[in-house]
């Protein structure tokens, strides 16, 4: 059996010392999260990896950051319920200031924007229409405030160079000890977030990427991912208008918003995430390991794994050419009947194990 560290993203906050590297929102707040961009941070992160790597007979090492920049965060792009509040958005510390400045961004400019973006969103969510309609209002923002991307990529850019620092530690430490990411299930919803996940670009640092595809519950998510968005950036659409839009443009054909927390996702939407991340990473070495979804927990109306749901997503995964899949997201949350469905699909399909 293989030991594949998994590290993430998340931190207690009454850790000694934690907030110096915690972020800081757009009033100059701490918030919960830490700041890639703080040195403190990245080199206990580069530390621990290069620990592990060193001091374990490890097989591999994962870390996942399950954030988004500010611009996402303040529209409520994501699944995450309840969104975070449009004036707690990150990271506004004095390295990210500093970067920003290094890169010509203006922080003034930036946090006016923000603070611009905070109000749209705190009226949209009180259903007070802007007179050319939410959409256009956002437009009208961006087009004033081209810092509000230029600090969404920073962000972005910052994870990047996070991702890049802990593979060439380990890689320094013990070059075969194989290192990737895993990467959000907000990649499935929101397509702001997915064009930050360039694959071609992680490739360039990831020897595995598990991209999550959880199906089951990504019903209940994309529904979750509609009630945030639609309550801001697409108000004036209809739920079911709002995620037809949303599966033309992520590639899917899913059920309708009614339904889809009752159903789930389909095989068909693992078959083609697989199929889209698998021609991400065409030409270059890195390996895609679908993320599967065994029980992670729905709410109690709501769809469940079974072992035929579990055996449809692992087969479809495989279908679509992927060379591995990761049972997702632990054991201890798995039914052993469940988990038992992976293993006919592999034992149909032969794969060898
Ligand atoms: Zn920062």
């Amino acid at each position: 059996m293989k030991v594949i560290c998994w590290l993430e993203d998340v931190f207690r906050g009454d850790l000694p010392n934690i907030g110096k590297l915690q972020e800081r929102d757009l009033y100059g707040r701490n918030a919960d999260t830490l700041c890639v961009n703080n040195p403190d941070y990245r080199n206990f992160l580069n530390g621990l990896v290069e620990d592990y790597a060193r001091s374990y007979d490890i097989d591999g090492i994962m870390w996942g950051s399950e954030r988004q920049g500010a611009l996402s965060d303040s529209l409520g792009a994501t699944h995450d319920t309840p969104p975070i509040d449009p004036g707690k958005v990150t990271c506004f510390c004095e390295f990210c200031q500093s970067k920003a400045k290094d890169r010509g961004i203006s922080v003034e400019r930036a946090r006016q924007g923000f603070l611009e973006l905070e109000k749209f969103v705190r009226s949209a969510r009180g259903g007070k229409r802007p007179v050319d309609g939410y959409y256009v209002q956002f437009w009208r923002l961006l087009l004033r405030y081209p810092e509000l991307a230029a600090w969404e990529m920073l962000w972005t850019d910052s994870l990047r160079e996070t991702y890049a620092a802990i593979y060439k530690t380990v890689k320094t430490a013990k070059p075969t000890v194989p290192v990737g990411w895993h990467i959000w299930h907000n990649n499935s919803f929101n397509p702001i977030y997915r064009a930050e996940q360039d694959l071609q670009e992680l490739s360039k640092y990831s020897d595995f990427i598990k991209v999550v595809m959880y199906n089951n519950c990504g019903g209940e998510r994309m529904a979750l991912y509609a009630d945030n968005i639609g309550s801001t950036l697409y108000r004036d659409l209809s739920k079911p208008g709002l995620i037809d839009l949303n599966y033309a443009l992520m590639g899917f054909r899913e059920g309708g918003y009614d339904q889809i927390p009752h159903t789930g996702l389909s095989a068909d939407y693992v078959y083609r995430e697989t199929k889209r991340a698998l021609e991400g990473v065409a030409g270059t070495r890195t390996l895609i390991w679908p993320g599967i979804d065994v029980d992670i927990p729905t709410e109690p109306k709501n769809s469940k794994s079974s072992p035929q749901s579990v055996k449809d997503a692992v087969q479809a995964a495989f279908h679509a050419g992927a060379p591995g899949v990761i049972l997702s997201r632990k054991y201890s949350e798995m039914r052993l009947a469940n988990l038992s469905g992976a293993g006919e699909a592999i034992r149909e399909l032969k794969v060898p194990v």
